[in-house]
């Protein structure tokens, strides 16, 4: 039996102490669970302008998930009920086939230097190739610290788009997201580039299609472990596949298929205090590469298994940012077990793909609305002002009703109370 089994139904404070004893975080970080500690006046003011307070979301975790045979409690934020569920749903039928498996070939980000008005586009090209070298060594200059930390400028590439000839720098930022690396490069060498092209810089700022950074998640999943009937698992499996292919053909069934995607993806990434908005538009970008927008992910059937794969573009970090600001993200690390920059990138991708697999079991075999409705009634029992104890009672009243919305929770809320006082 797991560990982890019936992790639900405990407390919250009886799930931080089962998750410190799991995952041998440190008492400080319990602490801040424990205390629900948030983003303090004096950083929060600083992080942005005409500061107000901050703005709390839900923060949960996915006890079990297995990746490259290690085992993770992935932390999630998001307001939305059902991701939380449906991800340790899919993590615990995976990890009994074996887990997710993840491949990186290399991680560098890209940014670009777009210059216009330039009298012979193909001459400054070839100019601009013939001095790699000095252009590379400009930009490590500019940011001299992270090639004392063993990255820096790697690559360029020069391509005319248009009235455009523009100049592709690739940096090994290695531990960062490395916005601020590559724009401060990029300024660095923007002179350089005019003067060799003969033209204008227009912008010289990173590209958020980190499509040199590609991680890899793949899991093959025994057919026999989608179900408890044999001939149902079969057509399940055959139908999630189906589904699969759907998304490759149907632009709208590909947006919904994605966001599906993102339920997991953005609550891990906003968990680790990373960039979203850097994750989704790569993505997005990455999913309409060929010209046609696609499902992200691809289910294939191979024998007894069913093999599912995603590889996304991830500009994911451990240091930068605001990561080292707040402390719920460091305590967010600490239930990690601090992965590297690859690792929590492979995280995110598998994280990903389970919960796109959890999303088309259901979607293919009870429906949607079953495991949301249900979530979703607690939620409307508490918007309609139920108590923590009244709640339950609601929300199980409200599943068995015609119309589940706050009108119906708010009558049996009334019902319920006025009950309660003839009693
Ligand atoms: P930061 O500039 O915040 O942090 C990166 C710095 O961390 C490095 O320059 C380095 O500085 C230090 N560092 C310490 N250890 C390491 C390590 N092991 N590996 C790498 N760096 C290390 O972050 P980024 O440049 O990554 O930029 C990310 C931020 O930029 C995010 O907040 C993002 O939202 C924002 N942003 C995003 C944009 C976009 O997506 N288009 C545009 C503009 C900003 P040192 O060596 O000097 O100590």
């Amino acid at each position: 039996m797991s560990r982890f089994s019936g992790f639900y139904k405990k407390n919250r404070q009886e799930r931080i102490a089962l998750l410190q004893q799991e995952r041998s975080f440190s008492q400080e970080s319990a602490e801040i669970l424990i205390q629900d500690k948030n983003l303090p006046e004096s950083i929060a003011g600083k992080m942005t302008e005409n500061h107000l307070g901050t703005f709390s979301l839900p923060f949960s975790v996915v006890p079990e998930f297995l990746l490259d045979g290690q085992e993770y409690s992935l932390p999630m934020v998001t307001e939305e009920p059902s991701v939380v569920a449906a991800c340790s749903f899919g993590a615990k039928i995976i990890g009994r086939s074996g887990g997710f498996h993840s491949e990186i070939l290399e991680r560098l980000m890209i940014g670009q230097v777009a210059l216009y008005d330039v009298p012979d586009p193909q001459a400054a090209l070839e100019k601009i190739l013939a001095e790699t070298e000095s252009i590379l060594s400009l930009a490590n200059q500019a940011h001299p610290s992270i090639v004392k930390r063993g990255g820096g400028a790697r690559q360029i590439q020069v391509d005319i788009k248009d009235q455009f000839l523009i100049v592709y720098l690739s940096v090994d930022v290695l531990e960062a997201m490395g916005a601020n690396i590559l724009n401060t490069m990029l300024e660095g060498i923007k002179d350089y580039l005019e003067e060799l092209s003969q033209g204008q810089a227009l912008m010289a700022i990173l590209s958020n299609y980190a499509s040199q950074s590609l991680v890899t998640a793949r899991c093959r999943i025994a057919i026999s472990s989608l179900g408890t009937s044999a001939a149902l698992n079969r057509e399940t499996a055959k139908k999630i596949a189906l589904a699969s292919q759907l998304a490759q053909v149907d632009t709208y069934r590909a947006a919904t298929h994605n966001k599906g995607i993102f339920n997991g993806i953005d609550a891990l990434v906003v968990a680790t205090g990373n960039d979203w908005r850097a994750v989704d538009a790569g993505a997005h970008a990455y999913a309409a590469r060929d010209g046609q927008y696609r499902g992200l992910s691809t289910w294939t059937l191979e024998g007894d298994y069913l093999l599912g794969q995603m590889t996304l573009p991830l500009p994911i970090a451990t240091v930068g940012g605001s990561i080292g600001l707040n402390p719920k993200v460091q305590a967010v690390f600490d239930i990690l077990g601090h992965p590297d920059a690859r690792t929590l990138a492979s995280l995110i991708v598998a994280t990903g793909l389970c919960q796109n697999f959890a999303a088309l079991r259901a979607l293919v075999t009870t429906g949607i609305q079953a495991g949301h409705m249900k979530l979703q009634a607690k939620s409307l029992a508490i918007l309609a002002g139920a108590n923590e104890e009244e709640a339950d009672t609601i929300a199980q009243q409200l599943r068995k009703e015609k119309h589940t919305n706050l009108e119906t929770a708010k009558q049996l809320l009334a019902q319920l109370r006025d009950k309660e006082k003839e009693a």
